[in-house]
């Protein structure tokens, strides 16, 4: 398969990805908020030019449409006398004191132009104030009783602007008609004697604003609870509650509460229900801009003395409606004063929250003084300090409505910060899982590491270490193949694939790659690069094998399609590969300490030490299991005449040669080592006499075959073989030994290269 490498530089998809998370992760770059306060900040200035225009045209519509100026054509003017308890102030406006069903009288002069049939007839038109009782009284006519706690009954419908009084219709020339006034609340009236059509009109806009104004803010308060079972923020709750109990104050406000449907039983509280909205709409806006600034958590002096404020006035509220003579004339003081406080408290608030830039404060702390300011215009209007126009009024509802707006987009533009963070804390979670996952895969493979390659001889060692390599990483880093290729590790070749099935197609594969792969193991960095053959496209990730020159190594990685590795997948593999590399090494080097500690360096047989742990071993197990055991020692014969003709390096290498001898003609299951000099020694376990003695005999025999050679000679060498048997008593192998070396010695006096098998005791 023909294959086309080439080193990608980036990394993948994932690269955009990876970078924020860990930027965000690593709290650098301005941390989780910051991002998305930035876009709120720049939404606030938007939002806030587009208010203001919302307000212009609002202020505009309210102003344009106000009757100051269209009323010279269809009114007449009017002078109001005083009478009784009522002051007159010099615009004609009539000042009623208010207190418990307190009646007030006013004479009201002016004069209608002579009849004409086409003429509307004429209204006295005053907009609405509240008092409970309200009619005219003149030239022997009475009109019908209106009041401001019922609305809906009269000709000016459910959301009337004013008290519409028509004349008899036939009135012309001067009139003089007296306005009688009872109820508990005091406040200012102005009459105005208006063409009927001109009146409607009035009452039409009112209506209309009205409508508006409530319907802006029941939608509101749905719209709050429905992203309250959204968003499961409480401040949707509060945004929900204080909304409807803005639209139901202002209802109250506006002398339309009482004429709501399902209202209309609670008609008996009048005032008294007005106050106890009034102080409800406070508490819940003090709860709202806690909850929006986020201060009814923490347990600080602003959060307690803002609990202790809602306190105050729900318990105000129940007094109101407790309908207490004693409490009647302060309720409506302390309204204003709880404006004055709760509107300058949450202004206290917001501000603070500004100066920590949460989003939306700042606009809503100007509103909210903006809202401040008209009402308390409204309550001078009340009072009678300013006169009362229609755009007081309705300019303070529409500043509320506002208000509550705000709140909304406030609040609704957090929820994008909600999901900013939900996803972060996603993110987050993800990353420590995967982290979690990884390292324990990685205490996984070093333990398994280390507790499988221990046994394992080298060659063994390499292979297993790779396929535990891959049986652990493959649950992380989801590849096609694997495969660990390498020359000169270990001084071995090394081959490893999974699937293990494939390894001769992937062999051949590789086979033609193996001189690139070389040069780019060579650089020792892993790169990944796109393997591409005929109608199959794959990346290859290839992580280098720390192998010393000439010999080089490196774990190849391969994944279907376009998707390369992340640099995260890189560095698990890299590591994994490393960690495996270390534990081969280590296992190596135990092997070679190991054997060391064992073996004689000259020969590689059992040294004297591992012999005597043998022997002492054997015995035991011999004695345990009543089965026989033979030891055999081998002396070379006259060899110190080899050392003295041709030298020590000779010598060894006989030593060597006859020590491969020797091991080739024993069994599986004995053992063999060098005793010391050139004397060895043969532990048979489970053979005994006659059997011992052959074994000797094989040992002798294959010696004197041997042919050394040495500087082009052929070297003879013989050998002379003690054998003993372990008998009964001997439950260490001293005294075999002893008997064996004995055997020896009787072997050599008997003129060597013989076998000589111990008597039971020697004499
Ligand atoms: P025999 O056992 O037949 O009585 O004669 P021998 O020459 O083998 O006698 P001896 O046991 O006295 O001599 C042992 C000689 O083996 C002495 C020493 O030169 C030689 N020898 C012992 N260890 C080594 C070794 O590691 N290398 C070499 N080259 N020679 C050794
Ligand atoms: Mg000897
Ligand atoms: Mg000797």
């Amino acid at each position: 398969m023909a294959c086309n490498l080439q080193p990608i530089e980036g990394r993948g998809r994932h690269a955009g990805y990876r970078t924020i998370r860990a930027t965000r992760l690593l709290g650098l770059g301005g941390g989780v908020l910051s991002r998305p306060a930035r876009q709120v900040r720049r939404h606030d200035a938007v939002f806030a030019a587009g208010l203001a225009v919302l307000l212009c045209l609002l202020a505009a519509a309210i102003i344009g449409g106000s009757d100051a100026g269209d009323h010279r054509a269809v009114s007449v003017p009017l002078t109001t006398v005083a009478a009784g308890a009522a002051g007159v102030d010099a615009d004609g406006a009539l000042r009623h004191p208010g207190g418990r069903l307190q009646q007030s009288a006013a004479r009201l002069r002016f004069e209608l132009p002579p009849l004409r049939p086409e003429d509307q007839s004429w209204t006295v038109w005053i907009p609405r104030a509240p008092v409970s009782t309200l009619w005219l009284q003149g030239r022997g006519w009475r009109s019908p009783q209106s009041g401001f706690f019922s609305a809906g009954d009269g000709e000016e419908g459910a959301l009337p602007g004013g008290y519409l009084v028509p004349v008899p219709r036939d009135w012309q020339g001067s009139v003089e008609l007296d306005l009688y006034i009872e109820g508990a609340i005091a406040t200012v009236l102005q009459p105005r004697v208006l063409r009927r059509d001109a009146a409607m009109r009035v009452e039409r806009r009112a209506a209309a604003i009205a409508a508006a104004v409530y319907a802006a803010l029941f939608t509101l308060s749905l719209l709050s609870l429905a992203l309250y079972a959204a968003a499961r923020d409480r401040t949707f709750l509060s945004l929900s509650t204080c909304t409807i109990l803005a639209l139901l104050m202002l209802a109250g406000i506006n002398g339309h509460l009482y004429g709501m449907p399902g209202l209309r039983l609670l008609a008996g509280w009048q005032a008294q229900g007005l106050w106890t909205l009034s102080f409800l709409f406070l508490a819940s806006w003090i709860k709202l801009v806690q909850h929006y600034v986020g201060g009814h958590e923490s347990g600080t002096a602003t959060a307690r003395s803002m609990n202790i404020a809602v306190l105050v006035l729900v318990a105000a509220a129940g007094l109101s409606l407790l309908d207490l003579r004693l409490f009647d004339p302060v309720l409506q003081p302390l309204v204003a004063l709880g404006w004055a406080a709760v509107g300058l408290g949450n202004l206290a608030l917001l501000v603070g929250a500004g100066r920590r830039r949460l989003a939306m404060a700042v606009p809503l702390g100007i509103v909210v003084l903006a809202t401040l300011l008209l009402a308390l215009l409204q309550h001078l209007a009340d009072f009678g300090v300013v006169p009362a126009l229609a755009a007081t009024r309705y300019g303070f509802q529409c500043a509320l409505v506002v208000l509550m707006i705000m709140f909304a987009v406030g609040l609704v533009g957090r929820i994008s910060e909600y999901r900013d963070q939900r996803d972060y804390d996603r993110l987050a979670r993800a990353d420590t899982e995967r982290r979690m996952q990884r390292e324990a895969a990685r205490t996984d493979l070093v333990n398994s590491l280390q507790a499988k390659l221990r046994q394992l001889a080298p060659g063994d060692i390499e292979w297993t270490a790779f396929r535990l390599l891959f049986d652990h990483l493959l649950p992380l880093l989801p590849v096609e193949s694997m495969v660990a290729v390498a020359q000169g590790f270990y001084g071995r070749e090394l081959l490893v694939t999974h699937p293990h099935a494939r390894k001769d197609e992937l062999w051949l594969e590789l086979d033609h790659r193996l001189l690139t792969l070389r040069r780019q193991a060579a650089n020792g960095i892993a790169l990944q690069q796109p393997v591409t053959a005929p109608g199959k496209v794959a990346i290859e990730a290839m992580i280098p094998l720390q192998v010393r020159a000439p010999g080089w190594g490196a774990v190849l990685l391969r994944r279907r399609g376009a998707d390369g590795f992340t640099s995260d997948e890189m560095a698990l593999a890299t590591e994994f590969a490393r960690l495996a590399q270390m534990q081969i090494e280590q296992a190596i080097a135990a092997v070679n300490l190991r054997r060391s500690a064992e073996l004689d360096a000259l020969t590689g047989s059992l040294n004297r030490r591992s012999i005597d742990q043998w022997l002492a071993r054997s015995f035991i197990e011999a004695e345990r299991d009543g089965q026989p055991l033979s030891v055999l020692f081998v002396d070379l014969d006259r060899f110190k005449s080899v050392n003295d003709r041709f030298g020590h390096a000779c010598g060894d290498h006989c030593l060597r040669a006859a020590a491969v001898a020797l091991r080739g003609a024993l069994g599986e299951g004995d053992l063999f080592g060098r005793y010391g000099g050139e004397e060895f020694i043969a532990i048979l376990p489970g053979r005994g006499g006659a059997a011992a003695r052959q074994v000797g005999e094989a040992l002798r025999a294959a010696v004197e075959r041997l042919a050394v050679e040495w500087e082009g000679q052929a070297l003879r060498l013989t050998v002379s073989v003690g054998v003993a048997t372990r008998r009964d008593r001997e439950r260490t192998p001293a005294a075999t030994i002893d008997r064996a070396d004995k055997a020896l010695y009787a072997a050599k006096r008997s003129g060597r290269n013989c076998v000589h098998v111990a008597p039971a005791v020697f004499s």
